[in-house]
């Protein structure tokens, strides 16, 4: 099933030998007067070695069988790094004694939940201490919500809400982490109605930066709880998740595969449904990409459509059903039957991702794609290239969830509807590295211009989908950039997450 298990990856460059040190990147900002005095390798003996007195059967050391099977727990081979130790929490508490630990030593660190964001640095680290949660996995139902451990996959979730005929609005694929993917926001299968994933969050159990162990929700903490519904890694650790569930003891399921000669077709679909979709009545949404195999010429629209309810084929798929295909299967199953096909395996390859945002146009989406593919050509000798155009769908209606449930999230979308566009293209090699880095950095960024020129740009950027040289947040709303910046200047004012805890998606100063 390599096709299916490798149509969606989404984002990496790596940050190595040019990082500057604790002492280099200490400084003063508007919330923080703190200033580092220790460095990497000290920092995180200290860490290590109290971590290890207190939790010694759960800090794993270079050189145990443990160290070497949890340091490849990573999507994307280029996340692989070398942590001095690794410390696997088993409770909020323990997260919480780590924390104060790492403050206290001034120890660098970085945090894992499911593996998949895909840049060096994001969620692992060179010399200091990686804190992972493979053995927090535990959950607990309610029925109209679910609480929800940081070491859950998306299908561990859909499995513990199966019995009950419910369902929760989380990843498309099945071993992507629900911390990390609900932290940035989280593109659902059933996002025109109920919105992203962060959306869906009624509750958040942190630790903070000193340590201590706060909840975030409507009534305690709002601010915070605003924060995190797309404010990513720059606040706490969250060590539970309470995430709202739905009715939805069946979905209807479509997977249809055309060749080339559909391509226009198929960008032109996937238009003409995320702008008629505004004000959606059923729950839907997809997968969909166009693969390139640059060995055989052959290129591959496909679309994984996913709609709640029995219809049978999903209804809000017809614009693609009527295009002559090469394959079309349609089912009634449950989110767990069909996530358990759709498995995205740890160490599949090196990935680089680039994405951009845009009002729908299908006839300078075929340009891009068009364009694209003339790209890939120039690097078809790297091994192993795997080259896909994704394009994800955000409906208007998915933007109002926020706009009209009385919470908000940090984006801030218009009421409009966008095509995210993104490359994501996989290869062997290390030494093929720069080279693959460059081609995806400088088309995304041609293409995007030349949509900034014809006014079809939009300026969002999505966590998931981009590449590590997108600065995510200045194209945030401005007032919602500086009120993140207060927040976390009230909830984090060591720097903690900072400075410490300085991989993946960060606000900056
Ligand atoms: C194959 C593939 C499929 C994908 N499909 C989708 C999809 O359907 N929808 C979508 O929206 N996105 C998708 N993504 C993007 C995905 O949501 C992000 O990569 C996300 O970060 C993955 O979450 P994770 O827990 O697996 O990641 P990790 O790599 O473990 O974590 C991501 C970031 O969150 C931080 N973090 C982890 N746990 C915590 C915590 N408890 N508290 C605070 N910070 C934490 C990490 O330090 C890291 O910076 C996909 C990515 C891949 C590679």
């Amino acid at each position: 099933m390599k096709s299916l298990s490798l149509f969606l990856h989404l984002a990496p460059l790596a940050l190595g030998s040019t990082r500057p040190s604790l002492n280099q990147r200490a400084r003063n900002d508007s919330s923080t007067a703190f200033v580092s005095t220790v460095d990497l390798q000290t920092g995180a003996k200290c860490a290590c070695g109290k971590l290890a007195a207190s939790y010694s059967d759960s800090v794993f050391f270079p050189g145990s069988a443990n160290y070497t099977a949890q340091a490849t727990e990573y999507w994307d081979i280029r996340a692989d790094l070398d942590p001095g130790c690794i410390f696997l929490p088993a409770s909020a508490d323990q997260v919480a004694d780590a924390v104060s630990v790492f403050t206290t030593c001034q120890a660098q660190f970085a945090v894992r939940g499911g593996g998949h964001m895909n840049f060096p640095g994001s969620n692992n680290i060179d010399g200091g201490v990686l804190l992972a949660f493979s053995n927090m996995k535990d959950y607990k139902f309610h029925n109209d919500s679910i609480d929800v451990s940081p070491g859950m996959t998306w299908y561990d979730v859909y499995s513990a809400l199966e019995p009950y005929g419910r369902a929760a609005i989380g990843g498309r694929l099945k071993t992507i982490g629900v911390p990390g993917l609900t932290l940035i926001g989280g593109v659902s299968y059933f996002i025109n109605k109920y919105g992203f994933a962060m959306d869906n969050v009624l509750s958040y159990d942190v630790v903070l930066g000193n340590g201590t162990q706060v909840i975030a929700n409507a009534t305690s903490n709002p601010d915070l709880f605003w924060a995190l519904k797309g404010g990513a890694n720059n606040f706490g650790i969250v060590t539970k998740f309470t995430l709202k569930t739905y009715s939805m003891p069946h979905i209807s399921t479509t997977i249809q595969q055309f060749n080339e000669t559909a391509v226009y077709d198929f960008i032109k679909a996937t238009c003409d449904w995320v702008v008629a979709d505004s004000e959606p009545t059923i729950a839907a949404g997809s997968v969909l990409d166009i693969s390139y195999n640059t060995t055989t010429g052959s290129v591959s629209p496909l679309l994984l459509g996913v709609q709640e309810g029995i219809s049978n084929p999903p209804s809000m798929f017809a614009n693609f059903t009527a295009i002559p295909g090469v394959s079309k299967t349609n089912n009634v199953t449950t989110s767990k039957q069909w996530a358990s096909n759709l498995d995205s395996p740890k160490q599949m390859f090196r990935v680089m991702f680039g994405m951009h945002s845009m009002y729908p146009d299908p006839d300078v989406l075929y340009t891009m794609y068009q364009t694209w593919k003339s790209a890939i050509d120039q690097i078809a000798d790297v091994a192993g290239l795997y080259p896909t155009f994704v394009l994800n769908i955000s409906p208007a209606s998915a933007a109002r969830v926020a706009q009209t449930n009385g919470i908000g999230n940090v984006w801030g979308l218009d009421d409009e509807p966008t095509i995210w566009w993104q490359f994501s293209t996989g290869w062997d090699n290390a030494e093929d590295d720069l080279r693959v880095e460059a081609c995806i950095r400088q088309l995304t960024e041609y293409l995007h211009g030349i949509n900034k020129k014809n006014g079809l740009a939009r300026d969002f950027i999505y966590m998931g989908d981009a590449g590590e040289w997108q600065d995510v947040f200045p194209v945030l709303p401005a007032e919602n950039v500086q009120r993140m910046k207060e927040i976390r200047g009230k909830y984090d004012p060591l720097g903690t997450f900072s400075r410490l805890n300085w991989g993946g998606f960060k606000l900056g100063v």
